[in-house]
C-alpha cells in the first residue's frame, strides 16, 4: 500500500465532505489552541452532535483560557452540565489555570508536557498537537482504530491489541497537512467506515481495503467487563424538600450532589431495582424512603419544584424524575 497515495485520498475526500463543526472555524492561533483543548475535552466521552451546543455555548460564555482559569466553579459546572463526567470540567479548568500562570497563556507542545497537565493523556496529547499545533501525530481513537483493523482486516486479540495499532498506524502515513490530516481520519472513521454498516462506495480507500476485498466488516472490540455494584438510595423529604448530599464518598461524580446512597451486597429481590451504567459499572439501585432524619454531613434541601433548575448531574436528576412513583 502506498502511504502517500493513501493520504492524498483522504485528504481529497475531507475536503469535498468535511463537517462545519464550531470548533473548526476560521480563528486566530490564540483561539485554535483554546478551541481544541475545550472540544478534546468535550469529546472524551461524548458524541460530536451532543457536544455541538454545549461547545458553543461554553465558548460564548468562556471564551478565553484567562477565563477559564479565573471562572467559579459553580458557573463552570452549570456549562458543562448534562455532559455527564464532571472531573473533565474539573480537570479542565486545572489545566487551564496550570497554562496561564506556568506556561504564559500558550498551550505546551511536547508529548510530555501535555500528558502532564490533569486530564490529558496520552489520545488527547496527540489530537492537541496535530490539530492546534499541526504536528504529524496521529491520534489513536475509535473511529481511526476501525479504519486501521478494517484496511487491513486486523481480526485476532494480538493484531487488535494497542501495541499493534500503534505500530500499525504507520500505513496511513503523515502529511504536511497534519491537522486536517487526523481529523480527515476521525472524520472518515464517523461518517463512512462506520461501526455497522460501513458506507463503502463512498469510501476514497475502497481499492486499498481489505476487509471489503473479503466482503467481512465485523470488527473485533477489546469490551472492558462492566462489573455489577448494588446501591441502596436514601429520599429524605422535610415538607416539599429533600435532601441531597455532596459526594465525599464514591469516586463517580465526585463532590457533585447525589441522594444520599451506600453500596450493599446483592440483595435477594432484583425485580425492583433501577438500572444506571455509569464508566465500568452495572450500577443496580434499590430506593427507600426514609421516615426519620439521621445525621447527615455536607447535606442541602432542596425545593423540589425547582429541582430541574439546580445545576445537578444528569444521575441525580434522574433519580429524582423516577421518585413519584415512591413518594
Ligand atoms: S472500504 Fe469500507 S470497510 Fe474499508 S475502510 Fe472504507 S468504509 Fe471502511
Amino acid at each position: 500500500m502506498n502511504n502517500l497515495i493513501l493520504t492524498k485520498k483522504i485528504l481529497n475526500w475531507y475536503d469535498n465532505n468535511k463537517r462545519t463543526l464550531p470548533w473548526r472555524k476560521k480563528c486566530s492561533q490564540k483561539q485554535r489552541e483554546y478551541f481544541t483543548l475545550v472540544s478534546e475535552f468535550m469529546l472524551q466521552q461524548t458524541q460530536v452532535s451532543t457536544v455541538i451546543p454545549y461547545f458553543k455555548n461554553f465558548i460564548k460564555n468562556i471564551p478565553n483560557l484567562d477565563s477559564l482559569a479565573k471562572i467559579n466553579e459553580k458557573k463552570l459546572l452549570k456549562y458543562w452540565e448534562g455532559l455527564g463526567y464532571y472531573s473533565r470540567v474539573k480537570n479542565l479548568k486545572k489545566t487551564a489555570k496550570i497554562i496561564v500562570i506556568k506556561y504564559k497563556k500558550k498551550l505546551p507542545i511536547t508529548l510530555g508536557e501535555l500528558t502532564k497537565l490533569p486530564g490529558i493523556g496520552e489520545y488527547t496529547a496527540n489530537a492537541i498537537l496535530a490539530i492546534a499545533f499541526n504536528k504529524p501525530y496521529i491520534p489513536l481513537d475509535g473511529n481511526i482504530e476501525r479504519i486501521i483493523k478494517r484496511l487491513l482486516n486486523l481480526k485476532s486479540e494480538a493484531e487488535i491489541s494497542k501495541e499493534n495499532l500503534i505500530k500499525q498506524k504507520k500505513i496511513l502515513g503523515t502529511s504536511n497537512r497534519s491537522s486536517d490530516y487526523a481529523q480527515a481520519l476521525m472524520e472518515l472513521g464517523a461518517l463512512i467506515c462506520k461501526p455497522k454498516k460501513p458506507l463503502c462506495d463512498k469510501c476514497p480507500l475502497i481499492k486499498n481495503c481489505k476487509s471489503y476485498k473479503k466482503q467481512d466488516f465485523e470488527i473485533t472490540i477489546k469490551r472492558k467487563k462492566k462489573i455489577d455494584k448494588f446501591f441502596m438510595i436514601k429520599i429524605f423529604t422535610r415538607g416539599t424538600k429533600i435532601l441531597l448530599i455532596k459526594n465525599t464518598k464514591f469516586n463517580f461524580l465526585k463532590n457533585l450532589k447525589i441522594f444520599p446512597m451506600e453500596e450493599i451486597s446483592k440483595p435477594k429481590n432484583l425485580k425492583k431495582s433501577l438500572n444506571f451504567k455509569m464508566s465500568n459499572m452495572n450500577m443496580n439501585i434499590n430506593i427507600k424512603v426514609m421516615k426519620k432524619m439521621s445525621n447527615i454531613k455536607n447535606s442541602s434541601w432542596i425545593e423540589q419544584s425547582k429541582f430541574n433548575s439546580y445545576t445537578l448531574p444528569t444521575f441525580t436528576k434522574k433519580i429524582f424524575s423516577l421518585l413519584s412513583k415512591y413518594l
